[in-house]
């Protein structure tokens, strides 16, 4: 059951994107053209160069194997680690219309909703029932719901449930930001003080605004993502990276894609508060969505184990990779765990996005603990923050320390817990 939606006019805060384009596209081209920048023009040029000599010349297994051992290098080797939560998508109302996704409604279709708080409180309630340490939450950019709405949700969350809040995508913190007419720190502190732990790294797609421009042209650009990134991370809060590939962008945008997150890694590292915890790749699933018809070529299984390996060797100040078996399937999951990736990722109780575009691998927990065993791995459970979970945990253990802090200094936000756990943690494997 939705809630009713006030009226606010839509297209006034949420224009597309104005950016100097040589070649604009047309609205309803069914194969867009897409002109891939010259390498010399691109951020980080030189390494790109470097790695696509080693991508192009490397054989694929060989690549895996150079990925295998510094996986096994960086993170626990026997173990491989995935978390149980429940992904709760609060609206599918959405006004960005990204070609890629089936997901969303447009404000006025009758199945547009926004969930009133206590259905999400009673998903959690069903997911803390299987053993859920974690809630997802994400959505669609839903023009009518302002900060108060989030943070009261939060506050209506932490009040009701123990648990792990990792929630908004920086597209969805940027949206939240301009319907409110507030600046971008002051959104993810609010939220942050309300209750959101940590951020995923949904909305990356592929980090280069030639590519996005065709794919997702009312979206933040790639600058903005990682400005949000930034921005959070200087708070303390923890969030992850992502690349959607095989929507028509080259090995040079892949390369470009991994090089920006490690520099924005390093930077990060730098200041030594927040910083990206894992990096998840997944392939375009086109089923129901407007690309469907588009001439692009879509990711292979070969793709995504080159990018998996990758991912790892470039990314050598991520702690973790994470296979994405949602996409790719069990098989392919297990391959990916000798391809440099270290976590299965999460156990989703719900998933709404992937499989609207067709795609749905969701498996019970056994099945996935037999799946990392096959493949010859301990699996274990995890927090939002790589710590294994324990049979005598009282809770995920970030979360009691910042709620603990925040208790005793009263609910007023005076002392606010922000970073603390998470400056004391640091990342939860070794980092080059
Ligand atoms: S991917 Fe997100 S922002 Fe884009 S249309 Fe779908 S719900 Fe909206």
């Amino acid at each position: 059951m939705g809630t009713s939606l006030r009226e606010l006019p839509i297209l006034e805060v949420v224009a597309p994107r104005l950016r100097p384009a040589s070649a604009p596209v047309p609205e309803r081209l069914p194969q867009p053209r897409y002109e891939p920048t010259p390498l010399d023009a691109r951020p980080h040029a030189a390494e790109i160069a470097e790695w696509l000599e080693v991508a192009e010349t490397t054989p694929l297994l060989e690549l895996g194997a150079r990925a295998h051992a510094l996986r096994l290098r960086k993170a626990a080797p026997d173990v491989v680690t995935y978390i149980v939560d429940r992904n709760v998508n609060y609206t599918n109302l959405c006004v960005t219309d990204c070609k890629f996704c089936a997901f969303y409604r447009r404000p006025r279709d009758p199945e547009a909703y926004v969930l009133p708080y206590w259905e999400i409180g009673a998903k959690i309630d069903e997911a803390k029932a299987l053993g859920a340490v974690q809630v997802l939450l994400q959505g669609g950019h839903n023009p009518y719901l302002l900060l108060d709405w989030y943070t009261g949700l939060l506050r209506y969350i932490k009040e009701h449930h123990f648990i792990h809040v990792h929630g908004f995508s920086a597209s969805e913190i940027d949206i939240i930001a301009r319907v409110s007419k507030l600046p971008i720190d002051r959104v993810l502190l609010e939220l942050h003080d309300a209750g959101l732990d940590s951020m995923p790294g949904a909305g990356a797609e592929i980090l280069v605004d030639g590519v996005r421009d065709v794919i997702a042209p009312k979206k933040i650009d790639s600058a903005r993502w990682i400005e949000i990134h930034e921005a959070a991370h200087e708070l303390g809060i923890l969030t992850t990276a992502t690349m959607m590939y095989g929507v028509g962008e080259s090995l040079e945008d892949r390369l470009e894609h991994l090089l920006k997150l490690r520099a924005s890694q390093a930077r990060a590292l730098a200041r030594g508060r927040g910083y990206y915890t894992a990096f998840i790749a997944w392939s375009f699933q086109p089923l129901h969505t407007a690309m469907e018809a588009w001439d692009v070529r879509l990711g292979s299984g070969m793709d995504y184990l080159q990018i998996t390996a990758l991912s790892r060797l470039i990314l050598d100040n991520f702690g973790s990779v994470q296979v994405s078996y949602v996409t790719q399937g069990p098989k392919m999951a297990q391959i990916a765990l000798t391809f440099g990736a270290n976590d299965f990722g999460s156990l989703m109780i719900e998933e709404n996005v992937v499989s609207a575009a067709g795609t749905n691998f969701i498996m019970p927990e056994r099945e996935m603990r037999r799946i990392i065993e096959d493949a010859g791995f301990r699996p274990r459970r995890r927090y939002q923050d790589y710590r294994l979970v324990e049979e005598d945990d009282e809770g995920c253990p970030c979360c009691v320390a910042r709620w603990r802090l925040r208790a005793a200094h009263g609910a007023t936000g005076a002392g606010r817990p922000v970073s603390v756990a998470h400056r004391a943690q640091g990342p939860s494997t070794p980092l080059s």
